[in-house]
């Protein structure tokens, strides 16, 4: 099995966040009583965000199928017999209109992913150009390609790419059980190298893989203790797809996801953290608790990838009933605007409360 890197060292820059969080402490998060759990996850997420605002991304499969790697859950793997149909790399225009459309409907950020072991010099000019055209509409670009050599990492980054998303998928020990051809180190260089050349880092995991609860606490605490935690942190629900060796993997517990969700929110403070696959299959009142505990972005549109998302009117609707608003871009003198304002609002909601324990 791969070892994977981890840096205990808290960060000096940042008090409220650790990096240094072991299994047995987040186990013990797990193992809280549920209002217990989602009473603290909520406490944390509104010391660092307006608690009634969702980031809304839109994602764009740029190409799509016949991927060499052997995810055994995925529906692009060239090796397993699903029915998604492949694409050849989609033409830089196309990919523009599907960004001009995203941003019309209210995404802030528009992430382009392509089914590949990694890109190949041929198709990098292509990936940089539709950066680029992204970057003047005025969005927040994202791109998910598969694994980068520290060259590639580079020029995505001169190219103006402000996210890249690379996920662990799961624990260091689960791992070889969902993927062989590439190691949980390749994946921990990939992230090292977006960090180095300066863009932030997506990166999160899939719950439902037929895990332990052991190896959840695992995963976060990969991405935790990362040297600098993930700016976005997905959790995803495992969308069983036919044709993959995981199509008939047990159903997860809906409270087990939450949890996932309330423990991340917890670990990591400061990052936005995404309710990503398997919203769909998810009623209002359950995608609600995952805002619950602390989740505050979605993908917007009908399709993530190849698998089904609620159509974007659900969410608008959902989003009224709950009186959410979408996060708009800001810049750094904004966020430091927004968080003094946060603070300010924290000392006065204290101030509201009778404090029991005098
Ligand atoms: S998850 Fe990504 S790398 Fe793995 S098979 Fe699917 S498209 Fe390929």
């Amino acid at each position: 099995m791969t070892q994977a890197v981890l840096t205990s060292s808290t960060n000096s820059d940042n008090p409220d966040i650790r990096n240094n969080w072991t299994i047995a402490e987040v186990q013990a998060l797990f193992s809280l009583p549920f209002n217990d759990l989602m009473f603290k996850a909520q406490t944390v997420h509104r010391q660092h965000f307006n608690a009634n605002e969702v980031q809304v991304s839109t994602l764009l499969s740029i190409k799509t199928g016949a991927c060499p790697e052997d995810c055994k859950y995925c529906s692009q793997s060239a090796r397993n017999k699903t029915n998604v149909e492949k694409e050849r790399l989609l033409e830089v225009e196309k990919v523009l209109e599907a960004a001009e459309k995203a941003k019309a409907m209210g995404s802030t950020r528009f992430c382009m992913g392509a089914a590949w072991r990694n890109p190949k010099e041929r198709d990098m000019p292509l990936v940089l150009d539709m950066i680029k055209g992204v970057k003047a509409l005025g969005l927040e670009s994202c791109m998910t390609l598969g694994m980068l050599d520290e060259n590639q990492a580079k020029q995505l980054q001169g190219a103006g790419l402000d996210y890249y998303n690379h996920n662990l998928d799961t624990s260091p020990e689960h791992y070889n059980q969902i993927i062989t051809t590439r190691t949980y180190q390749d994946r921990l260089d990939t992230l090292e190298y977006v960090r180095s050349a300066g863009m932030k880092v997506c990166s999160g995991g899939i719950v439902g893989l037929g895990e332990t609860d052991v190896d959840r606490s695992s995963l976060l605490v990969q991405l935790a203790n990362l040297p600098k935690q993930p700016e976005s942190v997905p959790i995803n629900m495992l969308v069983k797809v036919k044709g993959t060796p995981l199509a008939d993997v047990d159903d997860l517990e809906s409270f087990d996801f939450i949890r996932c969700i309330a423990v991340a929110r917890i670990m990591m403070p400061k990052s936005h953290v995404r309710l990503s696959a398997g919203r769909s299959a998810m009623n209002e009142q359950m995608q609600s608790l995952c805002f619950l505990a602390g989740a505050n972005s979605i993908f917007y549109g009908c399709k993530l990838l190849t698998a089904e998302n609620p159509e974007t009117d659900k969410d608008i609707q959902l989003f009224n009933k709950l009186g959410i608003n979408t996060e708009t871009i800001i810049d750094e003198s904004q966020q430091q605007e927004q968080t003094l304002k946060t603070a300010l609002v924290n000392e006065q909601h204290k101030a509201l409360f009778y404090d029991a324990a005098q």
